[in-house]
């Protein structure tokens, strides 16, 4: 009878550690937007999909911990962010939201890769509204809203100017005093900015982005004018709300997964009152495929979720990975 093992043999093999600058130097704007609607697009075909997210409150430093995994078989990533958010760090000098995305070999199981997730998941973010503006939004659109002025909005604005021939950038925020990190970037671009009422923002804008940790809803459906873009980026967690849940029974809803949308997303609300159903809410995926035609008319009001998921994190980190590689960016260890 032959004999097994239960000790692996030893094979020693290199892993890449991509730090939070790496990350910085080699994924961009332009990058972040190719791995975002590209894994869309995966998604939408069933090439790849994201696992049950975990997300708990660890009964220390008021610290909530999950982790996001997924595997997109097409392009052969498979891995896990990992992290959450930590509310006294802010005191230390250190970010609430920390996470870190570990990257596994599909074929053997084994680590590839640890990348920083900080600065990905806030540029995989924006990358996701800006996929939604590109693909949904009225080609002659000019007004940009902003709701929301916090750490997100810096890269939420930036995504978003680049996808249309934006000529002026209407905001809100709860504080109003944190609009001048909008205002500062709209002069660098030579764009007139300008602080509003929520009324007012929606009377001004053709797209608008909500990005807020708001659990009331901050714009009113009738505020909202025929043939507007939404990406309501803020809502990602039981209980929040940033839009009118009337409003996504009038516009045409988009999410990028409806497993999230309907239960952690914008569209949890208007679901849970009947009056919009989880068959009514368009994979994103689909309109970058082709599949679906996404706008349908000049007058439509387009809504879309944007709850986050993992195989997100996992494309630009990916993407990362492989960049600062060949850039040399990347530092190799040997486990
Ligand atoms: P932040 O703490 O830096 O800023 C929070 C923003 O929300 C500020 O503008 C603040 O004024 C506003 N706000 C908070 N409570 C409010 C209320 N009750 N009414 C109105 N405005 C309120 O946070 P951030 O890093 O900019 O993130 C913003 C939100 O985006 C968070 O809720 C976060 O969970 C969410 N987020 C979503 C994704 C995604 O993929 N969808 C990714 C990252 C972050």
């Amino acid at each position: 009878m032959m004999e097994t093992s239960s000790k692996e043999p030893s094979q020693p093999h290199q892993i890449l550690i991509v730090n939070e600058d790496a990350c910085r130097e080699v994924i961009g704007r332009h990058e972040a937007f190719q791995a975002v609607e590209a894994v869309f697009a995966s998604m939408a075909r069933g090439g790849a999909y994201n696992f049950p997210v975990v997300r708990e409150a660890i009964g220390h430093a008021d610290a909530l911990y999950g982790f996001k995994s997924g595997f997109d078989r097409e392009a052969l990533v498979l891995g896990v962010k990992s992290g959450g958010y930590w509310p006294g760090n802010a005191a230390r000098g250190l970010t609430n939201h920390q996470s870190t995305v570990v990257l596994f070999d599909p074929d053997t199981g084994r680590l590839k890769a640890l990348v920083g997730g900080n600065y990905l998941t806030a540029v995989r973010t924006a990358a996701s509204s800006a996929v939604s503006i590109a693909h949904l939004a009225r080609k002659d659109a000019k007004v940009l809203g902003m709701v929301g002025a916090g750490y997100q909005s810096t890269f939420q604005l930036k995504a978003a100017l680049e996808q249309r021939a934006f000529e002026k950038v209407v905001a809100w925020n709860a504080h109003p005093e944190h609009l001048t990190r909008l205002a500062a970037i709209c002069e660098e671009k030579g764009i007139p900015f300008e602080g509003v009422s929520r009324q007012e923002l929606g009377a001004q804008s053709d797209v608008i982005i909500t990005i807020t940790s708001a659990f009331e809803p901050l714009l009113d459906a009738d505020w909202i004018k025929p043939g507007t873009h939404l990406a309501c980026m803020g809502t990602d967690t039981k209980g929040k709300q940033e839009v009118d849940h009337k409003l996504l029974a009038q516009a045409t809803v988009f999410t990028d997964e409806i497993a999230q949308s309907i239960s952690i997303g914008e569209a949890q609300h208007a679901v849970a009152a009947q009056i919009l159903s989880e068959d009514q809410i368009t994979p994103i995926g689909e309109v970058i495929n082709g599949t679906n035609p996404g706008r349908q008319s000049e007058a439509d009001i387009t809504l879309f979720d944007g709850t986050g998921v993992g195989l997100q994190d996992l494309a630009v980190a990916s993407e990362a990975a492989r960049l600062a590689e060949t850039g040399g960016l990347a530092q190799r260890v040997t486990l």
